[in-house]
């Protein structure tokens, strides 16, 4: 009973977050930045902030992840950081020579109000970037909205480096959004299947998920050039994945280069990936290929085969906007029951999202956006659940309330597997779907009589 003093009463709070449901902003921009290729994510404040983001990133993904501070001191607090950081760019490309540095404000320097464009601009004019290379920024204060804002805002800093020649190029541009390096890699497999070309970013495959070669590179080799970062103004079109992650991006290329957008949800579950796999097939103007047919056949078929153990079972969710989206519409399509709903980044439009997802279901479900999990765990103890789904900090509302949970969204830092194994696409759906009913059917088992301990379920 490690939460035993949650108590079953809700009582309005406005000004107290208890066990939030989201992390800080510089989180989102280093991981995005690291889907960079040969880019070093720098964080422009205190040592510390940067000491948290680089181990939760770690911890998560279980790899190295390497990135540099402007390590602010008294002086740098009170006078601005611009010295630190300009001292930064000069050691960071002479002892690690990247090709880009992908820069990140933190609630420090937002406070003191330091204007990363015009540093960059004058470590420009003062030839401290050296010939080729590039610096990025992005101001993340961690104040406002969550770590998903600031992965948001450092992928419309990559698209605000296109170029435009006047020549298209033929390509798609796909932003994934927070994403798992797994998914990327299967985003990319579907759209070459379909015979898309494509610039995806950011691409943290190849980053996050490498393999153990036994020789350490500082840089590894995936992620998107930052060639491909330029040509995304010459592209034929962006399909944004996700209105929180991705879509201020998008509109940005769609504005500023006038290369068109659609947004999309994330390809998770049977309907949204359905969604992408037609918005691909217009672009590419084919059929689709057999091989993704038999895809999504093989889901259905496992849904129509399992579909008595899901039937009107309950679930919590917990995680971030665009991924519970699609998440609550697939559960949906399962004839499960969506019940609680909590995201902690705040936006309304996610609240009336998931209210049009769930509106044929026969109850009203219990959505917040900017909630925590306090709150949701409260909604669990008045109303239980089946299925908790949501990141390894469910596991202590698991755990009291004794309910079957799965390990999905982030942070996940007491698991494996996430990084390796996707859950887009309908090859992902059967992941999803093959987790969800292991934790239902273990518990079958486990409650059963030993009269009804079944062998065959
Ligand atoms: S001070 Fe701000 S940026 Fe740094 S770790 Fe805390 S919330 Fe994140």
């Amino acid at each position: 009973m490690l939460l035993r003093h949650t108590p079953e009463k809700i009582t309005e709070r406005k000004s107290l977050t208890i066990n939030p449901a989201k992390t800080c902003q510089p989180i989102g921009a280093m991981y995005a930045s690291l889907g960079i290729q040969g880019c070093l994510p720098h964080s422009h404040g205190s040592q510390g902030c940067c000491a948290y983001h680089r181990s939760t990133l770690t911890r998560h993904y279980k790899e190295p992840v390497s990135a540099s501070t402007s390590s602010f001191t008294e002086g740098a607090s009170v006078f601005g950081g611009q010295a630190n950081m300009l001292q930064s760019i000069t050691n960071i490309f002479s002892v690690y020579d990247p090709e880009v540095i992908a820069v990140h404000t933190t609630c420090l320097s937002e406070t003191i109000g330091d204007d990363l464009p015009q540093i960059t601009k004058k470590a420009k004019t003062e030839g401290k970037i050296p010939e080729g290379k590039s610096v990025i920024s992005a101001s993340t204060p961690s104040y406002v909205g969550s770590h998903i804002t600031g992965f948001s805002n450092m992928v419309k800093s990559m698209a605000m480096v296109a170029e435009q020649t006047g020549k298209k190029n033929r390509k798609v541009n796909i932003i994934p959004g927070w994403v798992e390096p797994a998914d990327m890699e299967e985003i990319k497999r579907i759209v070459k299947t379909i015979g898309v070309e494509s610039i995806l970013f950011p691409d943290t495959s190849g980053v996050l998920n490498g393999p153990l070669s036994g020789e350490y590179a500082m840089f590894p080799k995936g992620g998107t050039t930052m060639d491909e970062l330029r040509s995304t103004g010459d592209s034929i079109g962006t399909l944004a994945l996700g209105e929180w992650c991705s879509a201020d991006a998008a509109r940005w290329l769609d504005k500023s280069c006038h290369v068109p957008c659609s947004v999309l949800d994330m390809p998770f579950g049977l309907m949204a990936t359905d969604r992408f796999i037609d918005a691909l097939r217009i672009i590419a103007g084919v059929t689709i290929p057999e091989e993704i047919v038999n895809e999504r056949g093989q889901l259905v078929d496992m849904i129509s085969d399992m579909h008595q153990y899901l039937y009107q079972r309950k679930v919590a969710l917990v995680g971030d906007p665009d991924q519970l989206i699609s998440m609550t519409e697939f559960l949906v399509s399962l004839d499960m029951h969506p019940v609680h709903i909590v995201t902690g980044t705040p936006g309304k439009k996610f609240e009336k999202r998931i209210r049009e997802i769930t509106k044929d279901m026969p109850y009203e479900v219990n959505v917040k956006a900017g909630g925590d999990m306090f709150l949701l765990h409260q909604w669990i103890k008045n109303e239980p659940v089946d299925l908790l789904i949501g990141n390894t900090y469910c596991k202590y509302i698991a755990r009291d309330e004794d309910i079957p949970y799965v390990r999905w969204g982030f942070p996940i830092l007491d698991r494996q597997g996430h990084q390796y194994f996707p859950t887009v696409g309908y090859k992902g759906g059967l992941r999803l779907l093959e987790k969800i009913l292991g934790e239902l059917m273990d518990r079958i088992d486990r409650d059963a009589t030993e009269q009804k301990f079944e062998l065959v379920l």
